[in-house]
């Protein structure tokens, strides 16, 4: 590693990439716009495919749709125009087989290129033509006569395109870089022990095999990307992001918080209310009261099934920061959810003398200053809302917990935000930072937590209130659809309401639409007693907040929708649900849109209904949806099916930035990166912060931590 005059080290990987020849600031520009500024950055930008030009193969020999690399002298050249320009070289070699080069974009010094009994060697995927095997535009080249052209010695790579510059190029600047890799002594972070213990290359030999890959090499393997070169580099890139959000935690824990240990208020609710709490919701609430007794921030998730009942637990916890004189602060991600909020909180709270404010976008004008006002001045103990919560211009004036419900539909970002609520008034650098419980009904398996969430606590309320009878779910095949609309009669008949989920038939939203619409006018007419409303997406806000209403108020006795009550709409007197082509649903959102139903003391059931044939996949999802009501079981079903990418909704959990790794396919190495993150923090931390400086670097995903 360079040494600088005054002793310090530079890690050779920061050097931009205009140290290269051949790097002047327009290409320099072109790298940067996708991110490649350093030589690491070039290091780190790995091959989607590999060219294996060590061979050739005899003509023969070739299969269509295999990739290779072929040498013949040209039989016969032909130029058409019939339609469009048409090159096509025929090639033979020794074996006696013959192979058409065709193009359709060429220049006249190519055509003079291709005299008969010409050498070339050219590389491609050759396909069924006309006359045997073609290959379209391979790439190739002209072979002077007698010389003997070497063969490559390992394979080639071929990285993803970049926008200017040629495969060539990029190629030829990225093994510049490649050859200014340091040795390993000074480019390897991980001690040798835990490389060893876990059977891992060293990063040197990581990269080296990756972008050289020898002739030998595991190709299917690294196409798969599943190459122990690869998972070293995945794993060192996923440790890089779990140390650095272990050390935000570490950081955040040295903010101070405020003390909130008066549990008064809390038990007055807790014994107003019309139920006992579950365990498991004590157990979680005591959790929360001892985070919050601490000086320093807590930062929990507290996961728990569609009816857990969180939203108590929710209250419960604000009631502390009201105790100590301060202000709490509830955030929901729809408003319709917002507002089913408002409306518990000020049952339970408003008896208790708390004040309860409500902020949304549609409160507007005089009453939006009133808001505002009270909110600022404190004069509101519990401010509930929406995203509205987060804008400029609202001020707490004490906020001391702030609680996201349902965050996997926030970004990380917009947590902080809310967060950052609290450190404005004090205007100095030890800032007093709230407290922030998130919720979330969409439980993530334990070893993704540990991946997504290695900055947060988790708690989870596993245990529903008593006297739920668990939701009987079937599955039926589409052409069963007439029988149900007795069953929904007879339902309705006795009181019940009900709800028919028409989803994906297609992926705008205007099909869906169009699809609720015909089903809602089919059912109203075969249903003609029942009182049945419609909501989609493509309605306005307002109509379909009015239908929601209504059907919560159980003036609509039947409501057809699309995905959109998906959200946390507690009606507990719907005790039958139907999803149409649920075979299209993952099994979150199955569980989701089940979730709606089994929330009073009637048995419920969901009926999934299915075009047939069902591919395995959504045969899996249907029978899990059958076995088992708990969330948790699903979702571990639901990462062993689909994997853990889309199970996070990468885009909102930042996750979706690695280089290298891929949560789906690397989620086996989180246990290992755990393990190893742990130890690197206890025995070296000097080394645990320069592998987050390598890969997660200046770019801090959360600029305000
Ligand atoms: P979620 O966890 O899905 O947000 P909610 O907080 O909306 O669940 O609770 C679902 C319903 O269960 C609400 O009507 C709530 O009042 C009720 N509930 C919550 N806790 C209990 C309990 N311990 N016993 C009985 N009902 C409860
Ligand atoms: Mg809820």
């Amino acid at each position: 590693m360079p040494t600088r005059k005054d002793g310090v080290t530079v890690d050779l990987h920061t050097q931009p990439i205009t140290c290269l020849p051949g790097v002047g600031p327009r290409v320099a520009e072109k790298l940067a716009a996708r991110g490649l500024s350093t030589l690491q950055d070039l290091w780190l930008q790995l091959p989607r495919q590999y060219e294996d030009r060590t061979a050739i193969v005899p003509i023969r020999l070739l299969q269509p749709g295999v990739a290779v690399q072929v040498e013949g002298r040209v039989e016969a050249v032909e130029r058409g125009f019939r339609y469009r320009p048409m090159l096509r070289v025929a090639v033979s070699d020794d074996s006696h087989g013959t192979l058409v080069l065709r193009f359709f974009h060429f220049r006249a010094a190519q055509v003079a290129q291709f005299r008969p009994g010409v050498r070339v060697r050219c590389y491609g995927t050759p396909r069924p033509g006309q006359h045997g095997l073609e290959i379209v535009h391979p790439s190739y080249r002209v072979l002077d006569d007698g010389a003997d052209a070497a063969l490559g010695e390992s394979l080639d790579p071929v990285y993803p395109a970049i926008e200017g510059i040629g495969p060539a190029s990029l190629r030829r600047l990225i093994g510049l870089a490649l050859d200014r890799l340091p040795d390993e002594a000074s480019l390897e972070l991980l001690p040798r022990e835990l490389r060893d213990g876990f059977q891992l290359p060293s990063l040197r030999e990581a990269l080296l095999t990756v972008h050289r890959p020898p002739q030998d090499a595991d190709v299917a393997a690294l196409l798969t990307g599943r190459h122990p070169a690869q998972r070293r580099l995945a794993l060192e890139e996923l440790l890089a992001h779990h140390l650095s959000l272990r050390r935000q935690r570490i950081a955040q824990q040295a903010h101070a918080a405020p003390v909130l240990e008066k549990p008064a208020l809390a038990k007055r609710l807790e014994k107003n209310l019309p139920f006992a709490l579950t365990g498991a919701q004590q157990r979680v609430f005591a959790q929360v009261r001892s985070d919050l007794a601490r000086p320093h921030p807590m930062l929990r998730l507290v996961q728990g099934d569609v009816g857990s009942g969180k939203t108590v637990v929710a209250a419960m916890s604000a009631m502390l920061a009201v105790a100590s004189g301060q202000q709490a602060a509830l955030m929901a991600p729809t408003e319709l959810l917002a507002e089913q909020h408002l409306n518990n909180l000020r049952g339970w709270l408003e008896p208790l003398g708390v004040r309860v404010a409500w902020l949304a976008g549609k409160v507007t004008g005089k009453a939006r200053a009133k808001v505002l006002e009270e909110v600022a001045s404190g004069h509101a103990q519990v401010v509930v809302g929406t995203h509205a919560l987060m804008q400029e211009g609202v001020a707490f004036h004490d906020l001391a917990l702030a609680i996201v419900d349902e965050q996997h539909r926030f970004g990380v970002h917009q947590r902080l935000a809310l967060r950052d609520k609290g450190t404005g008034g004090s205007g100095n650098g030890d800032a007093i930072v709230p407290h922030q419980l998130v919720m979330t009904a969409t439980p993530i398996p334990r070893t993704l937590a540990m991946a997504a969430y290695a900055d947060l606590d988790v708690s989870a309320i596993d245990e529903l209130p008593p006297g739920r009878t668990p939701v009987q779910t079937v599955a039926l095949s589409a052409e069963r659809r007439p029988e149900l609309v007795e069953r929904i009669r007879k339902a309705c008949a006795e009181g019940r309401q009900a709800y028919w989920v028409c989803t994906l038939i297609d992926d705008s939203d205007e099909v869906i639409a169009q699809a609720a619409q015909s089903t809602f006018e089919d059912l109203s007419k075969r249903l003609p007693e029942l009182r049945v409303g419609l909501v989609h997406g493509r309605m306005k806000a307002a109509d379909k907040q009015s239908t929601m209403r209504a059907f919560k108020d159980g003036a609509i006795d039947l409501l057809v929708a699309t995905t959109v009550i998906e959200v946390g709409v507690d009606v507990p007197n719907a005790s039958l649900m139907i999803i149409e082509n649920a075979e299209r649903l993952g099994l979150a959102q199955l569980h989701q849109l089940r979730g709606r139903v089994g929330r009073g003391s009637a048995a419920s059931s969901c009926v999934l209904l299915y075009q047939s044939p069902l591919s395995q996949m959504a045969r899996q999802r249907l029978e899990t949806m059958r076995e088992t009501n708990d969330g948790f079981v699903i979702a571990e079903k639901d990462l062993e099916l689909r994997g853990p990418g889309e199970l996070l909704g990468t885009r909102q959990t930042g996750l979706a930035s690695f280089r290298v790794a891929d949560l789906a396919r690397d989620a086996d190495l989180l246990p290992q990166v755990q393990r190893i993150g742990e130890q690197l923090l206890e025995q070296s931390p000097e080394l645990a912060e320069r592998i987050v400086a390598r890969w997660v670097g200046g770019a801090m995903r959360y600029a305000s931590a």
